[in-house]
């Protein structure tokens, strides 16, 4: 297998997750390939002309491609990708999909919020691998929230990050909670999320159900809930049934 990324971001990743791929390719004969972002890539996905990296998994044309930006490539970013790799595909977490029939706007929604329960897991173990990441997050964060001004949902999920992942930064938690309280609504909603979060956690179905529970029936009747699966070596993506 050549290598997927280079020798000194490599060597700057917990050996652990340096595996994963080839595990992958062990499992479902697939290789895992890591792309620069193109402009065809961008074109079709336009809401990722920002991010730094995305995994990009698809099991009906058998491939796994992790796309990032060309200047923005390090080791904490790459760990990030493959710890979102070893729990989709090794460790067969249930995700949030959007339905075919999901409008666009319906469908980033339904991946934001499939993004924001995966960084409760994928983050504190980034963190974890790399020193610099949690000032990175937290600069991240810092910006998003005040992004996030007037809109209350996503107020409310930056908060249960705050709350599950960066728990030492109060003066965060401070402007967040400032925010929230100019949303109506929404702070309720928020205490709401990290508390029962909170208890559910590590058992990410259990939390799909809380977040669900939240959701306007717009978005929520959009939703699948899936994960990616080996079997006979190959991957699969099995429907999970919802709950009544
Ligand atoms: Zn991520």
């Amino acid at each position: 297998m050549s290598a997927l990324f280079p020798e000194a971001i490599l060597n700057a990743i917990p050996a652990e997750l340096r595996e994963v791929p080839e595990k992958v390719r062990a499992l479902t004969g697939i290789e895992v390939v890591a792309a620069p972002f193109d402009e065809a890539f961008i074109r079709a996905n336009p809401d990722f002309a920002r991010a730094s990296a995305v995994l990009d998994i698809d099991p009906r044309h058998t491939s796994i491609t992790i796309r990032f930006a060309r200047d923005a490539l390090n080791a904490r970013i790459a760990s990030h990708e493959l710890i979102h790799l070893k729990r989709n595909v090794l460790e067969s977490a249930p995700k949030f999909f959007p339905q075919a029939g999901a409008e666009h706007a319906q469908a980033q929604t339904i991946l934001l919020l499939e993004n924001a329960l995966e960084h409760l897991f994928v983050v504190p173990e980034e963190i974890a691998a790399h020193a610099d990441s949690e000032a990175w997050w937290v600069r991240e964060c810092a910006e998003a929230i005040r992004g996030a001004d007037g809109h209350g949902f996503t107020l409310a999920l930056h908060w249960l990050f705050l709350r599950q992942v960066l728990t030492r930064h109060e003066d965060l938690a401070h402007d967040c909670a400032a925010r929230l309280n100019r949303a109506p609504g929404f702070a309720r909603i928020a205490a709401h999320l990290e508390q029962q979060i909170r208890k559910a956690f590590p058992d990410k179905a259990a939390m799909q159900q809380i977040l669900l529970g939240v959701l306007s029936p717009a978005i929520r009747e959009r939703i699948t809930v899936a994960r990616y699966q080996i079997r006979d070596g190959r991957l699969h993506t099995e429907r999970l049934a919802l709950p009544d």
